[in-house]
């Protein structure tokens, strides 16, 4: 319910860096702000850990603050926190940073938290705060006030929101402003702009904003709070259950959902988790979880005839989401919406697709539409053309090196690639690039469509596009900042373990790096362009005689069937089986722990083609990324090395 004040009865916890000070506030006692040395960087991990993203529903209100570090000692216990009867949380400077997680926010909120106040926080958490209905501050001077008994105004936690994000806060969060929006009840405050000329991710914005009942705004401009229509919305398993669950304690049941046809939900992540893990490990009751939400997901699918992307008979999944999304479902001008943040790979077709978390997309099934707030766009040109055996990871892992991106200077942009090398390479690739957008930081990669992406269509879905005169940027267009890269100079890379930033020259490499797992696969390099080149360095290692080492594993897990069509008709599955290479059907799999192709020693040394090799994300092991060519190479040679090195040594 909409409200311009805020009063407690709860208590105000002091998430402090000594433990026996967390203990005794569960224990009943309230402790001076100024006698406490509070928490900084309080991580997602650490207020939701991993795990938890697989729980949806009741337990997760005894899950707040499980992972909190705290002198070496994790003082907090499952359902301190809601038997505490805290409703203010305090923290340090950052609350929240680390990869953006909606189930800690959650958490929060449903253990009884109505607000955290901080001396500054992650935007990307605050984000989440906003549609959960949790209250953020900055102003440390509330703590007192609440204690007081003060009722604090509204205008304290959405100070510096645009005036769409501040109504939604003020109304609760995300489902209560959907309620009062379907009651006719809602405010909803819309930016009125004389024509200006904009990016291409503005117009697609502006076409796609709601004016009233009418769509479409003459222009829009970043900082813009915008309902728009989205043409897809698509979850997958993880998120889908935490989904419905907030949807049914938000809106209650049987809400109608807006165009079903334009809903999709995918089975891809947890897909060969059952065959993989024999019993329960690092999480009692893990396996149980994984089984509910796929029965959950089954079900409410049905329900709601929403076209559920699920596990084929050959094995796997008929597709990873993104590699789905762009096969069969984006086209240029698209608003498309995922609960996930590599969701911005369909940005290769022209479409502005973006992650959104489960809160979000719940409200978005309800209505067709998603809140934002129009980021601010950089331009990347690509000049020159990219050297022979180099590709779009290269690249990637290229761009990631540079203080520009790997600083964080991009976070919460649009990413506009645009220049000659672009135009050289095919949507496979370019998917690459928008792909891992999301491991610059920023909201979104797209560029504008051109005759390669009406191929595509074309040679993907049988279907003839026609691309209208308004799908790229205007000629005076503000960007937030510009970034030329000479593609000649781009080299191929590796990245070591721990960081997809961690990029070096492949060249550069001291000593040889002798690997126990080579693995192509995820939603970046198991697309058809991927496999194309796999086959490449395995076409000509065969036709000399080599094969994999008995010593090394090489799995090759396909994009989709899609993919596994076309690389069984093209002979390419044949070869690589030849080579020594285990075909896996499509899912996410070894990319986040839960499929073969992980490492579970230690010291095991992995080279992958997926995009992110952050400690643990693959296993215990040490995991370079590379291209799927230099996976293969690798595989071949049996240590780190690209296509060119092993040719020139046979
Ligand atoms: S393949 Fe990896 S990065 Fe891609 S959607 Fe699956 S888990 Fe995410």
């Amino acid at each position: 319910m909409r409200t311009d004040s805020v009063k407690t009865k709860g208590r105000v916890l002091l998430l402090c860096g000594d433990p026996t000070g967390l203990q005794k506030q569960f224990q009943g006692e309230d402790l001076p702000l100024e006698q406490v040395r509070l928490r900084d960087y309080v991580s997602v991990d650490e207020i939701a850990p991993g795990w938890v993203c697989y729980y949806f529903g009741q337990r997760l209100e005894d899950f707040p603050y499980l992972g909190l570090l705290c002198d070496g000692a994790f003082p907090v216990h499952e359902g301190f926190v809601r038997r505490g009867g805290f409703e203010v949380a305090v923290s340090g400077k950052r609350h929240g940073i680390g990869s953006p997680r909606e189930a800690g926010p959650y958490a929060e909120r449903a253990s009884g938290i109505r607000i955290v106040i901080a001396e500054s926080f992650d935007p990307g958490y605050r984000l989440y705060c906003h549609s959960l209905g949790l209250l953020t501050s900055t102003d440390m001077t509330l703590v007192d006030r609440i204690r007081g008994g003060e009722a604090v105004p509204m205008a304290a936690f959405t100070e510096g929101l645009d005036p769409l994000t501040a109504e939604i806060v003020a109304a609760g969060g995300i489902f209560d402003f959907t309620r009062a929006r379907l009651e006719g009840a809602a405010v909803i405050p819309v930016t009125r702009r004389e024509p200006a000329p904009m990016t291409y991710g503005e117009k697609i914005l502006a076409r796609a904003a709601r004016d009233g009942a009418g769509l479409g705004l003459p222009s829009v401009a970043p900082g813009d709070g915008l309902l728009v229509k989205a043409d897809w919305r698509f979850s997958h398993e993880t998120v889908t259950p935490l989904a419905v669950a907030m949807l049914r304690k938000g809106l209650g049941e049987g809400i109608p959902f807006a165009d079903p046809a334009s809903i999709l939900a995918f089975r891809d992540h947890l897909t060969f988790m059952g065959r993989f893990y024999t019993q329960d490990e690092g999480q009692p009751g893990l396996m149980e979880v994984a089984r509910r939400i796929k029965k959950l997901q089954e079900e409410f699918c049905a329900a709601n005839a929403i076209r559920l992307h699920g596990d084929v008979s050959e094995g796997g999944c008929e597709g990873i989401c993104h590699v789905l999304m762009a096969e069969r479902y984006a086209l240029p001008g698209q608003v498309i919406v995922g609960t996930d943040s590599h969701t911005s790979h369909s940005g290769a077709l022209g479409a502005l697709a973006f992650g959104v978390g489960a809160a979000d997309i719940a409200s978005a099934w309800v209505t067709g539409d998603v809140r934002i707030t129009v980021p601010p766009t950089i331009l990347v040109r690509l000049d020159g053309q990219l050297g022979p055996g180099v590709c779009a990871k290269d690249l990637v892992l290229h761009l990631l090196t540079l203080p520009f991106f790997r600083d964080g200077h991009v976070r919460g942009h649009i990413i506009e690639y645009a220049g000659e090398a672009l135009g050289a390479l095919q949507i496979d690739e370019r998917a690459t690039l928008t792909n891992m957008a999301a491991d610059f930081g920023a909201f979104a990669g797209v560029m504008a469509p051109d005759a390669e992406t009406v191929r595509f269509v074309e040679e993907r879905r049988g279907a003839r596009i026609a691309l209208e005169p308004w799908m790229a940027s205007d000629p005076a267009a503000v960007y937030a900042g510009r970034l030329v890269v000479d593609c000649g100079k781009v080299v191929p890379m590796v990245a070591s373990p721990g960081f997809a930033g961690n990029g070096l020259p492949l060249d550069s490499l001291e000593e040889e790096i002798p690997v126990d797992i080579a693995y192509v696969g995820s939603c970046t390099g198991a697309k058809r362009a991927d496999l194309q080149k796999v086959y490449d360095v395995v076409r000509w290692g065969l036709d000399r005689g080599l094969t994999v080492p008995l010593r090394v594993q090489f799995f090759i897990q396909l994009g989709s069937e899609d993919v596994r069509a076309h690389a069984e008709a093209q002979g390419w599955l044949a070869a690589f089986e030849e080579a020594g290479a285990r075909i896996l059907g499509p899912g996410c799999g070894a990319c986040i722990n839960a499929g073969p192709g992980v490492s579970t020693r230690a010291d095991q040394v992995t080279i992958s083609a997926i995009n992110r090799n952050n400690p643990g994300r693959s296993g215990p092991g040490k995991v370079w990324l590379a291209s799927p060519a230099t996976v293969a190479a690798s595989a071949l040679r049996g240590a780190i090395c690209g296509f060119g090195a092993l040719a020139g040594t046979h």
